[in-house]
């Protein structure tokens, strides 16, 4: 014999349940079968609607002739796939049935609320037609079919809505029902009857329960529970991303992973199954073939230990504190006995060692009727004050991790503990479970399903996940994306996975999701209407806190520099290639670094100098050892590079800046560039970078062009009026020519911290006498590196390299 249950979302529609019917025919060729079904997908919430909310008359019998639509609609749709279908009969039934419901409706306007007994009729129609349909379908394909009556068999004890089988009277009373073995047996789940015969319900989601229960009463071999999803797994697969289907699984495994939540299984189907040794196997009806997962008695736990992460949402945390629980021992026992008795579940409990306060989580559905029990059970403690008042918080919701012998392993909370931390999410309360199969957190509810995906990466997911959110796609951000899609494959085989989150410029915004291809990211820009400012990025960074982000400035936006403590603050890592932060006032370029440090967060700008060029990493690593900056002579600027190198060659200091302009190794207006500025900018870092606590204003340029030019009102005029300039440096050039040197435009920091920025006629033993053509080279003298300096030397600018210091930015934040 063996048992098959159908839950709710595998008879959800016509299609359903005639594959349902199909999966118990061909089992039916085997052996026989007995059937346990749910009620269709929604129905029950429906009814639950009708009998919880205080609706009007009117919206109740709206809402009941929506559930009764569904129904039709199903077999009308039956009857239009298989013809033989019983259409008129099974209508009938479901007429007469909800006539039923519209009486009883009807008869109860006068309460505000249906007693407990009546809700439990209104919520079980579901189930019952579930049968009739399913019974029809099988009768109509020549099948014998036994119906069990679970109000007259399946004996409960306990609430109208939520009670407990008593499986050895169940048991009894099925034996004596007279089953030819030919029959296929059928039963609504959900449904029980007290010892007085009335209808009790076993909990919301309980047929999966009914059909354990039936699986022993019947000594089925096996119970198969057939839902949407392939099996139990590592998380709810429908909310958490990247989760792993579980292949078999122990009894208390099963029932650790349900109690806290993992809904696929209803919470007491185990435990009747563990006591009988039935096995389970949870199997899907959209995809047949899949193996599923085994629940079974296991003897082997050593593989694997983590099974899953699970949450269960709305809850409330009472705290209770004062003398009392530290002078009478058992008034924790006393508040639990009396929740107990009034059938509330208490779902998590911590004391503190302090002993004078403790903390229970419940459902938050339960937090007045709690509140009034404690109340009269404490009414002159609490007015004494030796029980403090009592403090409630809800809106919040329990996240538990399930394992073997979890609480013994003590990276595992680690693991939680920190990338929780990482991501700045609150833990108001912890409690390991005495089974040893679960740790459980209490938070708040709005943080539930970032946390479950956090901490199922962080358990499960070998992949090093870094979240992207870039600003500014001009050149540099542009590489950036490609170079990023380039390696996807090859990061990939290092297990680093890179999601850009979002890409953004000064006026738009575009979200990536699954939907969007990278590879199509700028035609998806285009067609984005999302509006971009600062506000906006702040409300975004503030919800979209994933394990691992990254803001990446491309921009060369001040204000946007000015925001990096807060991005800090709300646990990004920030990568700039925007030289503003790092030049700002000493005051706040103190106040990034000691709040990344706070933070923990990294702050990565290699490319503030020498673009790609590993200058920042390389002095850092001299400088962490021990070593000294004695000196610095660079060539900073790739344009002034260029022109200097041009003007060897007697090429006129006007035509060469026309040619480094035309090459686009200018900024847009080349004054700019020979204002000297941008290169004081980078000596200024390297300077703070070495120790020295200097301003921009500190370091003495020596502009290469008189004052007069700053007033040039155009780039035009800008370049007619250098042709002045042209003679003045032929003759520059020529001086030191003759005394075998060239000119070149050096940014020097000397010891002590002078800085200075001007043309040097340089001799050709000096390292920077061949660099030109857009190169930079970077000479330090320092304790470990002299009399022959260390130097490095490459292009300093375009978009390529610049992007590449920027990832290799990127991929230094896992490291
Ligand atoms: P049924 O109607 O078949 O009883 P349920 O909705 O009660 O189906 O249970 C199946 C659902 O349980 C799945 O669709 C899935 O979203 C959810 N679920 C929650 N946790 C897990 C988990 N760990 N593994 C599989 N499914 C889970
Ligand atoms: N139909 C009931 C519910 O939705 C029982 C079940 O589906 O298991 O709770
Ligand atoms: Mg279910």
């Amino acid at each position: 014999m063996k048992l098959l249950k159908f839950g709710g979302t595998s008879l959800a529609n016509a299609e359903k349940f005639l594959c349902a019917a199909d999966i118990i025919e061909k089992n039916k060729n085997y052996e026989q079968v007995a059937i346990v079904l749910s009620a269709p997908a929604k129905i029950t919430n429906y009814l639950v609607n009708i009998v919880e909310k205080n609706i009007n008359i009117n919206e109740m019998l709206e809402q009941i002739e929506l559930a009764e639509k569904i129904f039709i609609e199903i077999i009308q749709n039956i009857k239009q796939i298989k013809s033989y279908f019983l259409y008129e009969e099974t209508k009938k039934i479901i007429e007469i049935e909800f006539n039923e419901l519209k009486k009883i409706i009807n008869n109860f306007t006068s309460f505000k609320k249906y007693p407990d007994n009546i809700q439990a009729i209104i919520m079980s129609r579901g189930e019952i037609l579930s049968i009739w349909i399913m019974k029809n379908i099988l009768k109509s394909r020549y099948h014998q079919v036994t119906i069990i009556n679970p109000i007259e068999n399946i004996i409960s004890t306990g609430s109208f809505l939520n009670s407990s089988v008593d499986i050895n009277e169940s048991k009894k009373r099925i034996s004596k029902i007279n089953i030819n073995e030919n029959n296929i047996i059928l039963m609504p789940g959900f449904i029980s009857g007290n010892k007085k015969g009335e209808l009790a319900l076993l909990g919301r989601n309980g047929s999966d329960y009914s059909a354990a229960i039936l699986a022993c009463c019947l000594n089925a071999q096996l119970c198969e529970i057939w839902t949407d999803v392939d099996g139990v797994f590592t998380s709810d697969p429908k909310k958490i991303s990247n989760t792993f289907l579980l292949n078999s699984i122990s009894y208390e495994e099963a029932m650790e992973l349900s109690y806290f939540g993992a809904k696929v299984i209803h919470p007491r189907t185990i435990e009747p199954l563990k006591k009988f040794n039935i096995p389970c196997i949870i199997k899907n009806t959209s995809n047949i073939e899949s193996k599923g997962t085994l629940i079974c008695k296991k003897s082997n736990h050593s593989k694997d230990i983590l099974k899953g992460v699970t949450n269960i949402d709305d809850i409330a945390m009472f705290t209770i504190s004062g003398d009392l629980i530290k002078q009478k021992n058992n008034t924790i026992t006393q508040i639990f006995n009396l929740l107990e008795q009034e059938n509330i579940n208490i779902i998590l409990i911590t004391k503190s060692s302090s002993k004078n306060n403790f903390s229970f989580c419940v459902l938050e559905k339960e937090t007045q009727k709690i509140l009034i029990l404690l109340n009269q059970l404490f009414p002159l403690e609490l007015q004494e004050k030796i029980l403090n008042n009592i403090n409630i918080i809800k809106n919040l919701s329990i996240l538990s991790v399930i394992g073997f012998n979890i609480s013994q392993k003590y990276d595992i909370a680690s693991k939680i503990f920190s990338s929780l931390g990482k991501s700045k999410i609150n833990i108001l309360a912890i409690s390991q479970g005495s089974s040893k199969y679960s740790i459980s957190l209490v938070i708040k509810k709005e943080n539930i399903l970032q946390s479950m995906q956090i901490i199922h990466n962080a358990l499960f997911y070998n992949k090093k996940i870094i979240n992207v959110f870039l600003i500014g796609i001009g050149g540099v951000g542009k590489s950036l994306i490609k170079q990023i899609l380039q390696q996807k494959n090859f990061l990939a085989s290092k297990n680093i996975e890179i999601k850009i989150r979002i890409i953004a410029n000064s006026k738009k915004i575009l979200f990536l999701n699954d939907l969007i291809d990278l590879k199509n990211w700028e035609k998806a820009f285009q067609e984005s209407k999302e509006r971009f400012n600062l506000e906006i990025l702040n409300k975004l960074l503030k919800d979209n806190s994933f394990l691992n982000s990254v803001l990446i400035d491309c921009t060369s936006d001040e204000i946007l520099s000015k925001q990096y403590v807060n991005y800090f603050l709300k646990g990004f890592h920030v990568i700039t290639s925007n030289k503003k932060a790092n030049t700002s006032p000493l005051k706040y370029y103190n106040e990034i670094r000691t709040t990344a440090l706070k933070e923990n967060k990294k702050f990565l700008y290699e490319t503030n100098v020498g673009a790609g060029l590993p200058v920042i990493q390389t002095l850092q690593n001299l400088f962490n050892t021990g070593d000294n900056l004695i000196c610095f002579k660079g060539i900073l600027s790739g344009s002034l590079s260029f022109i200097f190198g041009k003007l060897e060659e007697n090429i006129l200091l006007s035509d060469a800046t026309k040619q480094a302009k035309d090459l686009g190794f200018t900024e847009p207006n080349p004054c700019d560039d020979l204002s000297g500025i941008d290169v004081a900018r980078k000596l200024l870092i390297l300077a703070r970078e070495v120790g020295y606590k200097i301003e921009l204003e500190d370091i003495n340029i020596e502009p290469i062009l008189p004052e007069y030019f700053k007033k040039c009102k155009s780039i035009k005029e800008f370049l007619y009026k250098l042709k002045e300039m042209d003679v003045p440096f032929i003759e520059r050039v020529k001086k030191a020519r003759n005394l075998g040197k060239v000119l070149r435009f050096v940014g020097t920091i000397e010891k002590g911290g002078k800085c200075s920025v001007k043309i040097e006629e340089i001799n050709s033993n000096n390292p920077l006498y061949k660099v030109k053509n857009g190169e930079n080279a970077l000479t330090f003298y320092t304790n470990y590196y002299q009399p022959i300096p260390l130097v490095l030397r490459g292009y300093g600018a375009g978009n390529n390299v610049t992007a590449s210091g920027v990832f290799a930015d990127l991929l230094r934040t896992i490291l």
